[in-house]
């Protein structure tokens, strides 16, 4: 039975694992040229995965990533599905690769395709005009290049918090903005606020921004401050623009939030195809949460063929 997984995160590549388990042959399709998912940017220690303390969660994935590339299976990177169509137990898979055009035949379908940052149209234009604007934390440029800067950083959770901090101790000085209360973790907002080159500002989102030359100027009411660099820090969506390369009626209900809604077995609205990790409705995205639905969603696959 074939199990054609979308995404080699560590929800996919767990996925993969449990199915060869289940006496399953999994064939994974990713999207991008790496395999290991969105951790391979982590530049900070994993605080949720229990056993490596120390490990960063780019290590983490380069780790899981080496396990997954000695398995015996197919795993075809660099490729972007462009149909998918069929029914449980006879689903058609097209997809491109730099290659050319190819087709997979799978029983189920696994659909593991994480996140990304969010954005705004404005943020989004700034970053196409400066190299001084970054949306998302997971960057090189944040973890090496930030030195003896004014920093803004525009959000309230913790990937806000915890690059403050980092930049913080790096010689910077971080004014985090968010346009409600933090929603950060206790203990980071706390660290945060004793650290003297952080300022906390809740209910202060600028009220517009530009560039001039180099600097990004952030403007409240009738003040305007001049920053070296801004980071955008609001959040993630789910990847689920893959949905519209499937023939209608094999396109899962999402949820409000636009995350795929599924069952505790992580089956989805749509018979034979499941999902599994931070693409799902998940009250704590993690990677063990995405591991554990990874193998769950083995395990239905396996239901179908019995
Ligand atoms: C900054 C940050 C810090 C975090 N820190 C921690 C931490 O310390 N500890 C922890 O446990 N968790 C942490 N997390 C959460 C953790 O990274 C996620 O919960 C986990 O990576 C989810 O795994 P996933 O496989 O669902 O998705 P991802 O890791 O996002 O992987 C999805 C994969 O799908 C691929 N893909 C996307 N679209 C397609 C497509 N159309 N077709 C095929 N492939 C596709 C992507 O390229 C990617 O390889 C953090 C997340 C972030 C953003």
């Amino acid at each position: 039975m074939i199990v054609a997984i979308l995404g080699a995160g560590p929800a996919g590549m767990s996925c993969a694992n449990a199915c060869l388990s289940f006496g399953l042959t999994p064939v994974v399709i990713e999207l991008s040229a790496d395999i290991g998912g969105i951790q391979l940017g982590n530049f900070h220690p994993n605080l949720w995965l229990l056993g490596e303390p120390e490990e960063t969660g780019r290590e983490m994935s380069l780790r899981m990533a080496r396990h997954f590339a000695a398995l015996p299976l197919t795993c075809v990177k660099q490729a972007r599905i462009t149909a998918v169509n069929g029914v449980a137990g006879d689903f058609n898979l097209d997809y491109q690769t730099p290659a050319g055009e190819h087709s997979l035949a799978a029983h189920a379908i696994v659909i593991a395709t994480g996140t990304h940052p969010r954005g705004t149209p404005e943020l989004l234009a700034l970053t196409a005009a400066s190299d001084r604007v970054i949306i998302g934390p997971l960057s090189e440029t944040i973890r090496d290049d930030i030195r003896q800067a004014r920093v803004l950083i525009l959000g309230g959770g913790d990937n806000a918090l915890d690059h403050a901090l980092f930049l913080a101790e790096r010689d910077n000085q971080v004014r985090v903005c968010t346009r409600r209360q933090f929603s950060a973790r206790q203990p980071f907002q706390d660290t945060c606020n004793a650290h003297p080159n952080i300022e906390l500002r809740a209910n202060c989102t600028p009220d517009s921004l530009s560039l001039d030359d180099r600097r990004i100027v952030a403007t409240w009411g009738s003040i305007k401050v001049r920053y070296d660099w801004l980071l955008a820090m609001f959040g993630y969506l789910p990847n689920t623009d893959v949905l519209t390369c499937f023939a209608p009626e094999l396109r899962p209900s999402l949820s409000p939030s636009g995350h795929i809604q599924t069952d505790i077995w992580q089956r989805t609205t749509v018979a034979g195809i499941h999902a599994a990790g931070d693409v799902t409705e998940t009250p704590q995205p993690s990677v063990p949460t995405a591991l554990a639905q990874g193998l769950v969603a083995a395990r239905a696959a396996e239901s179908l063929a019995l």
